[in-house]
């Protein structure tokens, strides 16, 4: 049977509240051995713990996302400290930098990630970076801290970084948006990556694929994407899921 690690899931948004436990279960029972649950802010950390402890198949990781960097506070940032050691946290995330919304304070926005990959790096645990047109800044700043246990969640950079990045050993996660048959750019990039430095997400319920617009996107689609990836990468879906998975269990200690 296919073995798929969901390297990026938000099973703790409220779009789930009604059928959480069905949806986790199918996904569960068709291949998706694991979920990662990143946090995104302060506010969200008891609840992604609460959804690790209520299935051995949900694993969750602590962080402050960019994108909600005016909620963040420097005490937020004192709790993570705290709770990273008491917790069974996989890993440090979401976190990064968003360059893509203006209205975000962009000084802000680094000094709470820069501090996120001192923390990552004093645990010796992996980063789930968010990357919104900030490629070159984010690997900028784990190159000065010289950290490259992570994965850039839905990648999009251009081929050139993708090697650059890898090349150090961060990995890529990618998703549905790789699916859209007019994602030809996006594509491309995708084939020219070895599957050895790949992750595969959903980002559920976020990133619907192209021809379900306005609909969730569900656990069980990552079954779809390692499908859509497997056949753009010309490969044996299997070979990928395998991958993959193997990939996610060395960065997340699984
Ligand atoms: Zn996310």
């Amino acid at each position: 049977m296919i073995e798929l690690i969901d390297s990026h899931i938000h099973l703790d948004d409220p779009r789930f509240d009604l059928d959480r436990e069905e949806l986790v279960k199918l996904a569960h029972i068709s291949g998706v051995q694991r979920f990662v649950v990143p946090a995104v802010s302060r506010q969200r950390f008891a609840a992604v713990e609460q959804l690790a402890n209520s299935h051995p198949a949900i694993v969750h990781t602590l962080g402050l996302h960019p994108y909600y960097i005016d909620q963040h506070s420097g005490a937020d940032l004192e709790q993570l400290a705290a709770a990273i050691p008491v917790s069974q946290a996989v890993g440090i995330g979401e976190c990064g930098l968003d360059h893509f919304l203006k209205n975000l304070d962009k000084k802000k926005q680094r000094l709470v990630f820069e501090a996120q990959v001192v923390l990552a790096k004093h645990f010796n645990l992996p980063l789930i970076l968010h990357v919104r047109g900030a490629v070159a800044e984010v690997f900028d700043v784990l190159r000065q801290h010289d950290y490259f246990q992570a994965v850039m969640h839905s990648f999009n950079g251009s081929i050139e970084q993708a090697k650059q990045i890898t090349d150090c050993g961060v990995l890529l996660g990618f998703g549905p948006a790789v699916c859209n048959p007019k994602a030809s750019k996006l594509q491309a990039l995708v084939r020219a990556v070895d599957p050895q430095h790949m992750l595969l997400e959903t980002d559920a319920p976020d990133q619907p694929f192209y021809d379900r617009h306005g609909k969730r996107n569900l656990p069980i689609d990552l079954l779809r994407v390692n499908q859509d990836i497997a056949a753009i990468k010309d490969i044996d879906p299997m070979q990928l899921a395998t991958q993959t998975s193997d990939n996610a269990r060395r960065l997340f200690g699984l």
